[in-house]
């Protein structure tokens, strides 16, 4: 069980609504349904995100609006600020099919296209330094796992993804080996939910750890389930529905 003699804590800190407009500049496809963004403008002077699940909403016009006032009436979507730095801000989708507003702009929109950055407007920023490393989620929390990965020392840790199949393993810069799921032609969350409630008690990772679980809503369940397990307190963790099934412009809950 954790208790208070734990070395992290999770800080809920505000920060200044702001909104910002911006430019794509640049597209990478990272496998054949991912990719990663450059978004420039002088706006993104001053962004900043100072915890590793941050999200930021994203507006995506049809065309380029003629006011702000426009553009924060276009359709908006959750994202995780990745990287960053005076007037640049990169950003990873998952691309699934061709639904989705902020997939398919992800996808194709041309170099050129604006797009308004809304927050983020409030972080849980982890604190010193957790005894080891739990994380797990789906393609849609790889920036996030991504951010907590390069906080990981020379703790023990383990990053589980699930992806469709091999060709969406994508290259993660991090100090664990990740370990990959394929869920193949079943729904999204099926491997990591069984992976997740395959976990037993002994299957700790470590110590005073950090459990962080972010995926499709039904993935919520069995993260829960894992941390009474492992003892783990819920203001030492963060489990999330990242997306939920059939449902356009999830708001995952605070
Ligand atoms: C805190 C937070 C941070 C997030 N960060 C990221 C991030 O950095 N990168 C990222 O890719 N996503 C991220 N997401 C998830 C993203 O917000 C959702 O996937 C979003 O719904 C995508 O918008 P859309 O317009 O493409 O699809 P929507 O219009 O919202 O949905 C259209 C249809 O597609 C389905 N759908 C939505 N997402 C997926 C998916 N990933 N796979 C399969 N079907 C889907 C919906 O169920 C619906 O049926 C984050 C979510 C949260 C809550």
């Amino acid at each position: 069980m954790t208790t208070s003699k734990s070395s992290f804590s999770l800080v809920r800190t505000p920060l200044d609504l702001q909104f910002r407009t911006a430019t794509l500049t640049a597209r990478e496809v990272l496998s054949p349904n991912y990719v990663r963004v450059r978004l420039e403008g002088d706006d993104l002077y001053g962004f900043t995100s100072l915890g590793s699940d941050d999200h930021m909403r994203l507006f995506f016009p049809d065309e380029t609006p003629d006011s702000v006032e426009e553009m924060r009436a276009a359709p908006s979507r959750e994202y995780t600020p990745l990287v960053w730095d005076e007037n640049w801000l990169e950003v990873e989708f998952a691309i699934h099919g061709d639904e989705g507003v902020a997939a398919r702009w992800a996808a194709t929109a041309p170099i050129g296209s604006q797009i308004g950055v809304g927050g983020p407007r409030g972080s849980a920023v982890l604190t010193g330094t957790p005894g080891s490393w739990f994380l797990a989620g789906d393609e849609t929390a790889i920036p996030a796992m991504r951010r907590f990965a390069a906080l990981i020392g020379d703790q023990p840790a383990r990053i589980v993804v699930e992806v469709r199949g091999s060709e969406d393993e994508i290259a993660f810069d991090a100090a664990v080996k990740v370990e990959w799921l394929h869920r193949g032609d079943s729904p999204a969350g099926s491997a990591l939910i069984s992976f997740l409630e395959g976990l037993k008690e002994s299957d700790a990772v470590g110590e005073d750890p950090f459990v962080f679980v972010a995926a499709e809503q039904s993935v919520v369940k069995p993260g829960r389930a894992l941390l009474a397990r492992w003892g783990v307190e819920t203001d030492h963790a963060i489990v999330k529905g990242y997306w939920k099934r059939d449902e356009n412009e999830y708001h995952a809950p605070h």
